[in-house]
C-alpha cells in the first residue's frame, strides 16, 4: 500500500546517523515512485517531490537531530497541502439550502445522500428532504426510502413523473411548505460520462440553482476517478467533491489528485455502508493516515459522538460502587459498535494500522459474547455473582458455546472489573471514561 511504501522510503533516513544529499534524493525517488504506484499522476507527483526535495534541503534535514522525523513531518504537510490545506465548510446558511448530488451510477450518490442527511440532522440540527430525482431505476426510489426511513428523514419523490427539473422544483416548494431546511437532491447516474446524463443534470442545476453541488466519486476508481471529476466539472462546475469507499483496499491516489486537477475542495469522505460512516474531510488527518501515522483526532470524535456525559457520569458511579454488570458491558459494547468497523476503528490508532491489516477483524468479533449475555436472563445480567456453575452450562447451551468460552469470558469479565475498581480507586478510571464523553 501506499503508506507501507512510504514507509519503507523514510526507513533509510529513519535511525541513520549521517545523512547525505544523495540519502534525501533517493528517498525523494522513492516517494515519488510509491505515489505513482498509487495512482497519482505522473506530473503531480514530480511537482510534489520536488517540494518535498527544496523543503527538506531549505530546513536543513541533512542537519537535523532525527533527520526521518524532519522529512515525515515535511511529507505530511505537503501531503495536506495538496489535499487542500484546510477543510471546506458546507455552505448550508440559506433555509432551504439545496444540495444537488451528482456522479456516475454506482458511486455511491444515494448511499452518500443518505449519510449526508443523516449528518445535518444529527450534527447541524437541520431538518432535511431528501429527494428522489433517479428517474430511470424505480428501484432508486425506494433504495432512499429505506434510508430515509432508517434515519427518520422525509423522502421526496413522484414515481409517475419522468421530468428530473420537475420533481426538484415541486420538492423545493414541498420543503418550503414544510419547513425544511435542506434540500438534497438524489440525481441518475450512468456507468460512464454521458450526454443525456450531464444534460439532465446541469438542467436541474439551471432550474434550482442549488447552493452546493456535490460531486460523489468512487476511490477505488483511481485515475478514471480523475477524469470523470474533470469531465463532470466542465460541466457543472461543482462546489465539492466526496471521496466515496475509502474503507475499500484504495490505492489513495484520487484523494491526493482530484483536488489538485480540478481546484475544488474535497469536502467528504465515505467510509462503509452504516449510515454514520460520513466524515468531514480534514486533509491534514487524511495526510497522517496515508504516512501510517494514524487518526487520533477522528477516533475521539466518534467517541464523542457515543458517548454523553450523563452516561459517563453513570457509568462512572457503578464502577465506583463495583456495580458494573452485563448489562454495563452490553450497552458498552454496542456503543463501540456504533462507531464502526472495528478494523477502521483500530486502523486509527497511530502504528495499529499496519500492524492489523492482514489480520480478518470482522464486526463479528463481538458475536460470541453477545449471544453469551443475551442467554443469561435478566437477573444474572444485572448481579454477575448469581451465576453459579449451573447457570453457566445453561447460558452456554442456550448461547450454543462450550462451558469453557463462557467460563473464560465469565473469568475475563471479573477480571475486567477489578481492574476498573482499581483504576477508580486511583481516580483514573473516572477521568478515563470523562475524557471520552
Ligand atoms: P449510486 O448509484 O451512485 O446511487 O450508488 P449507491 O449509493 O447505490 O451505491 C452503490 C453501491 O456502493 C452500494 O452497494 C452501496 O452500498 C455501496 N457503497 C456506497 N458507499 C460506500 C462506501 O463508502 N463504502 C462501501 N464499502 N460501499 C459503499
Ligand atoms: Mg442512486
Amino acid at each position: 500500500s501506499l503508506s507501507e511504501r512510504l514507509d519503507s522510503a523514510f526507513k533509510q533516513l529513519k535511525g541513520e546517523g549521517r545523512i547525505s544529499e544523495i540519502n534525501i534524493a533517493s528517498t525523494v525517488k522513492e516517494i515519488r515512485r510509491a505515489l505513482v504506484d498509487a495512482d497519482v499522476n505522473y506530473k503531480i507527483a514530480k511537482d510534489f517531490t520536488d517540494r518535498v526535495r527544496e523543503k527538506a534541503l531549505g530546513e536543513k534535514v541533512i542537519t537535523a537531530i532525527s533527520p526521518g522525523q524532519l522529512m515525515v513531518k515535511i511529507v505530511k504537510d505537503e501531503l495536506a497541502e495538496l489535499m487542500g490545506g484546510t477543510e471546506s465548510e458546507l455552505d448550508i446558511k440559506a433555509n432551504p439550502s439545496v444540495i444537488l448530488i451528482a456522479g456516475l451510477q454506482g458511486s455511491g450518490k444515494t448511499t452518500f445522500s443518505g449519510k449526508l442527511a443523516n449528518f445535518l440532522k444529527t450534527k447541524k440540527g437541520k431538518k432535511p428532504l431528501l429527494v428522489a430525482a433517479d428517474i430511470y431505476r424505480p428501484a432508486a426510489i425506494d433504495q432512499l426510502k429505506v434510508l430515509g426511513e432508517q434515519i427518520g428523514v422525509e423522502v421526496y419523490s413522484e414515481p409517475e413523473n419522468k421530468d428530473a427539473v420537475k420533481i426538484a422544483q415541486n420538492a423545493i416548494a414541498h420543503a418550503k411548505q414544510n419547513g425544511n431546511t435542506v434540500v438534497i437532491i438524489d440525481t441518475a447516474g450512468r456507468l460512464a460520462v454521458d450526454e443525456v446524463m450531464m444534460k439532465e443534470v446541469a438542467n436541474v442545476k439551471a432550474a434550482v440553482k442549488p447552493n452546493e453541488i456535490l460531486f460523489v466519486v468512487d476511490s477505488m476508481t483511481g485515475q478514471d476517478a480523475v477524469n470523470t471529476a474533470k469531465a463532470f466539472n466542465d460541466r457543472l462546475d461543482f462546489s465539492g467533491v466526496v471521496l466515496t469507499k475509502l474503507d475499500g483496499d484504495t490505492r489513495g491516489g484520487a484523494a491526493l489528485t482530484i483536488k489538485y486537477t480540478v481546484e475544488k475542495p474535497i469536502k467528504f469522505v465515505s467510509m462503509g455502508e452504516k449510515l454514520d460512516t460520513l466524515d468531514v474531510f480534514y486533509p491534514e488527518r487524511m495526510a497522517q493516515r496515508i504516512l501510517g501515522m494514524g487518526d487520533i483526532t477522528t477516533l475521539v470524535e466518534r467517541a464523542q459522538a457515543q458517548f454523553n456525559e450523563e452516561q459517563a457520569k453513570k457509568l462512572e458511579k457503578k464502577i465506583r460502587q463495583n456495580q458494573f454488570d452485563f448489562d454495563d458491558f452490553r450497552e458498552q459494547l454496542n456503543q463501540i459498535k456504533k462507531m464502526g468497523n472495528l478494523k477502521d476503528l483500530m486502523g486509527m490508532i497511530p502504528g495499529i494500522g499496519k500492524a492489523i491489516k492482514d489480520i480478518d477483524i470482522s464486526d463479528d468479533a463481538f458475536k460470541g459474547i453477545e449471544a453469551i449475555i443475551g442467554s443469561m436472563t435478566p437477573a444474572e445480567r444485572s448481579n454477575p455473582d448469581l451465576i453459579d456453575g449451573s447457570r453457566r452450562r445453561r447460558i452456554a447451551k442456550g448461547a450454543g458455546k462450550d462451558i469453557q468460552d463462557v467460563n473464560q469470558f465469565m473469568k475475563q469479565f471479573e477480571q475486567m472489573r477489578q481492574m476498573m475498581k482499581q483504576m477508580n480507586k486511583f481516580g483514573a478510571g473516572g477521568r478515563g471514561l470523562k475524557a471520552m464523553g
